[in-house]
């Protein structure tokens, strides 16, 4: 007896969950090389996305290549030229140096306008969008992975060769893959506040740190002639617990912080605070497998140090495309397949989100807020007497450096230098001055003393921060071996 395979008819050789930049972005590229491609949105265009709405000069040379920054609105969004550090009654403001290869410096760009060309773009190359309609779930299997879909009170399912996940911080697609949600370790927490009416300059971006809200992150960015956003990004488990509610130390700052008063001024909420979660990179969970993949935020590809994300959605829908064309043409689409997508993700980024990872663990621990609010005030003195280091932090929060080429040995020697310097001038400020000396001495006793008694009162949790830095130090160290010329440490140690 003869066997006949019925042939399998699929209603899209690609399907994407969720049409935000990674989804968007890679229905445009499949699109436009003539793959039939649809996107599931549970939103409808135009769509507002919680944002800092910061778009890196690398996500805007990614728009340059897909033909959306000629648009006459894209030209009104504000560039940005300088960038505010400010710490308790200490500031620095940094020129932005643009590097030769990237065409802008950033810009500022309320989500709701962004997705929405991203979008248009796609739907213009070819790319079929279906709205209002949530993936709840899927299935795959050696011939096509099927989708599960909401829309209202209607249920239908959809057969692809090809599913992907770009469904962002809490995608569902990616939590099926790993059968879990993502650790508390790989998230933050990000609120945003629109303002209206506050004072420029309108092409200056403000970060602030204060020992309050630490290891929180603030921010305030123009957003067109009078606009801001202002918001704060917080590690969503502290150690010890902070009781306080982010959105509380986010009013607080607003209240009582001078600079960012003085730039509101008379500006007034346009709306509600409002937040989302931060997912970043696992090394240890899957980017791939049979008939599936994660872009973007669903894949953890956000920068911990910077919260930038917008610029790797854009990158890893270019990656992937490269894989998909591929597996599309061969008519493949196994684990082993699609393999290229998560070895090209890896070479390009892991080893800086692994660091960047690291960095962020150690404020983790809020025992040693004093230790790096020093650090951050080192940096700031720093910063202000060197151009090439405050370039180097202004590329960080940029988005325009990886953190590894950033934070290279010279910059961390720079800056323990510059703590060096720091306390020589305390000191010396302590010898003309004893009394002040004795309130150094007291708080200093007043420091160990409580790191002491936190580690006594909670031997569990500084065990369990203990383990995960060593884990996370692990990682890095691991990269380090495979990539470091020591060579070129020697030569940067001697240079010092
Ligand atoms: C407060 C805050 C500030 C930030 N600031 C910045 C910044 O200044 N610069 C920067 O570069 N990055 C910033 N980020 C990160 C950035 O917003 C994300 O990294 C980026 O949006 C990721 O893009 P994406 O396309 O992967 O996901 P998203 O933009 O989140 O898009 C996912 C899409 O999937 C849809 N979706 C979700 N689930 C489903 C489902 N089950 N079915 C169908 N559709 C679904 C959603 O509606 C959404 O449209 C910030 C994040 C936060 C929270």
């Amino acid at each position: 007896m003869i066997s006949v395979t019925p042939k399998i008819i699929y209603d899209c050789d690609v399907l994407i969950v969720g049409g935000g930049p990674a989804g968007s972005g890679l229905a445009f590229h499949l699109a436009s090389k003539g793959i039939k491609v649809t996107v599931v949105e549970s939103a409808v265009f135009p769509r507002d996305k919680i944002c800092g709405d910061g778009v890196s000069p690398i996500a805007l040379a990614e728009l340059d290549k897909m033909g959306i920054t000629g648009a006459d609105e894209f030209e009104k969004a504000n560039e940005i030229n300088k960038v505010g550090l400010f710490l308790k009654d200490d500031k620095v403001f940094i020129d932005l140096s643009k590097p030769d290869y990237l065409p802008y410096h950033a810009r500022i760009i309320p989500r709701i306008e962004l997705d929405n060309w991203i979008y248009e773009a796609a739907k213009k190359a070819g790319a079929t969008f279906i709205q209002g309609t949530t993936v709840t779930e899927y299935t795959t299997s050696e011939n096509a992975a099927v989708v599960s879909l909401k829309s209202g009170d209607k249920t239908f399912k959809l057969k692809t060769k090809l599913l992907v996940g770009a469904d962002g911080a809490n995608s569902t697609i990616a939590r099926q893959l790993h059968g879990r949600k993502p650790k508390d370790d790989y998230q933050l927490l990000g609120l945003r506040a629109y303002y209206d009416n506050v004072n420029g300059p309108n092409d200056r971006v403000d970060i602030y740190f204060n020992e309050d809200g630490f290891p929180g992150i603030f921010w305030m960015f123009p957003k067109g002639a009078t606009g801001a956003n202002i918001g704060i990004a917080m590690i969503s488990k502290t150690f010890p617990v902070k009781p306080d509610h982010v959105k509380k130390i986010l009013l607080s700052h607003i209240e009582n912080n001078e600079d960012i008063k003085e730039r509101i001024g008379d500006g007034e909420p346009a709306e509600k605070i409002k937040g989302w979660p931060i997912t970043f990179f696992n090394p240890k969970q899957k980017l791939s497998d049979n008939r599936i993949m994660l872009v973007g935020e669903a894949a953890g590809l956000i920068n911990p140090l910077s919260g930038d994300g917008i610029q790797y959605a854009l990158l890893s829908a270019r990656w992937a495309t490269e894989t998909i064309e591929q597996c599309v043409a061969e008519d493949r689409f196994s684990a082993q397949d699609l393999d290229t997508y998560t070895v090209k993700v890896k070479e390009e980024v892991a080893f800086d989100f692994a660091l960047s990872n690291l960095l962020v663990q150690f404020p983790r621990n809020k025992t040693f807020t004093k230790m790096w609010i020093k650090i951050l005030t080192a940096m700031i003195a720093k910063a202000k007497v060197d151009k090439e280091y405050a370039d180097t932090i202004a590329g960080i929060f940029e988005g325009t450096y990886p953190s590894y080429k950033a934070l290279n040995l010279s910059f961390i020697l720079k800056t323990l230098k510059q703590g060096g310097v720091e306390l020589t001038n305390s000191f010396e400020a302590h010898i003309k001055n004893p009394e002040k000396s004795l309130d150094t001495g007291m708080e200093m006793v007043d420091f160990l003393t409580k790191i002491i008694t936190e580690v006594k009162d909670n031997p569990k949790a500084h065990l369990k921060w203990i383990t995960d830095t060593v884990l996370k130090t692990a990682t890095v160290a691991k990269h380090l071996v495979k990539t470091v010329d020591m060579e070129k440490v020697n030569k940067v140690f001697r240079s010092e």
